[in-house]
Parts: C-alpha cells; structure tokens; sequence
C-alpha cells in the first residue's frame, strides 16, 4: 500500500514563522524522495519560500497552501479557491479587535488568502516576543475562541479556526485544510494517508483534516506533535535508517 506523508508546516516542521533547521531540511529531503510528501500551510506560498529551503519545496509532492485553497505541484497552481468576504465580517473583525483588553497592537491585522482571511488581535508584524506573549495571554484568557464563537454565531456561513500562534483563520464553511484530505483520497485512491500537526486539538486549525483522515479509513494515521523536533524525532525512528540515495545528496 503506498503511503503519503503530510505535515503541517508551522510548529510542525519550523518553529513558529521561523526558518526550517537546516539539518532536518537536508534530512526532510531523503524522506521525500523514497515517497510522496504533502504539504498543508495556513500561510501562501511566498511566505512558505520565507521558511523552507527551495530544495524542500521542490521535493515535496505537492503543497496545500491558503489552508488547503490552492493546490500547486512543481509551483503551478492545480486549482485556487477565490472567495470574497463582505465588508460585513471585515467590519465585525475590526470591532473584535478594536474592543479587545490586549494592550499591544503591531499591525497588519486582517490579512486576505485565498479562501481565507487570517485574522490577529496582536497582528501580524508582531515579533517572536510579541507573539509568545499573545500566544500565553490567549492561552489564559480564551480571546481566539472567543473570536472563534462570535464570528461563527454571527456568520452561520463561514467557520473559523485557530491558526499559527496568534491568529484565527476564517473560511467560508467547510473550506478547511480538511479538503486535502478529500483531494489526496481522490487521487490515490487506497493509499495510507499519515498526517503530522501540532495543532489538532479541538478549535485548532488541524483539526479538520486530522478527523477527515482518522475517518477516511482505519489504515490511516494521525501524529500529534509539539513541535519540529518531535517532528524530526518520529521521522528519524521510522524512516532514519533507510538508505539515502544518491540523488538526494550533496
Ligand atoms: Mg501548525
């Protein structure tokens, strides 16, 4: 049976928004070549080339960016899913936010993906610090969730999911990153999906896809990770002892 490996990228394979360790990309890149790799990113593709090295990216299979919106192999695009959100959802975003007790605010904080408006009360040019530090006030006070209801309740047409760290994707309802799951099915019909998240608890933005592949079939298997280097640590357990071909290399 052939198997396809899946991984998140944030927290999974990179620390947050950082740059994938060079030792484990070289390492990442043996795996790719003894079988098809997919990956699955909230971000799009010209913040994914911010974080993993160009020889990764030509190495995988595919990759889901836009939380599964597009779909590229070799770089060109298979399909895109466009959506436009309404001024409305904008706007109550912008309340949200605006009526929010957290004190920092850097910028940047409605972004438009396809298919996705990725969302922070602290923004997206906050730095690693700042992050941390609206990733452990949203983890007391439940502020994202809360994000999560309101705009849920407000809009029974959209859903929305945490993303990354700081952020809370919203999507039209069932655009997810459970769509790869429906694709890949499709296209290798009867393979092992093995999918690797680190945030698939519920709420978090893997979650969709890890239930699709847990009900997709019973082969099928679901790795929750804390971070890159449990990541690095199952694939070394698994696949470090096969051989490394020569193409994969120098
Ligand atoms: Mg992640």
């Amino acid at each position: 049976m052939e198997q396809l490996l899946v991984f998140d990228v944030d927290g999974t394979l990179t620390g947050p928004r950082r740059v994938m360790h060079e030792d484990f990309a070289r390492f990442f890149r043996t795996v790719c070549v003894s079988r098809r790799v997919f990956l699955v990113s909230g971000s799009d593709m010209a913040k994914l080339a911010q974080q993993l090295p160009e020889f990764v990216l030509e190495a995988v299979a595919g990759v889901f960016a836009c939380a599964g919106n597009e779909f590229l192999v070799a770089g060109q695009a298979v399909y895109r899913m466009e959506h436009f959100f309404p001024g409305e959802l904008t706007g109550f975003v912008d309340e949200f936010i605006a009526a929010s007790p957290y004190p920092v605010r850097c910028g940047h904080h409605q972004e438009l993906r396809t298919g996705t408006l990725n969302v922070s009360v602290v923004g997206r040019n906050a730095d690693p610090v700042q992050r941390a530090a609206y990733f452990e006030y949203d983890r007391e006070h439940g502020e994202r969730q809360a994000l999560i209801e309101a705009v849920m309740d407000r809009f029974p047409g959209y859903e929305a999911n945490r993303g990354g760290q700081i952020s809370v994707d919203i999507s039209p309802r069932g655009w997810n990153k459970a769509r790869v799951c429906q694709e890949l099915s499709q296209r290798f019909a009867g393979a092992q999906l093995v999918f690797f998240g680190d945030n698939i608890e519920k709420g978090g933005n893997d979650q969709p896809l890890a239930e699709a592949i847990v009900a997709a079939g019973e082969h099928n298997r679901v790795h929750p990770v804390a971070d890159h280097y449990e990541t690095w640590q199952i694939l070394q357990e698994e696949y470090g002892s096969a051989p490394i071909p020569v193409s994969a290399t120098g």
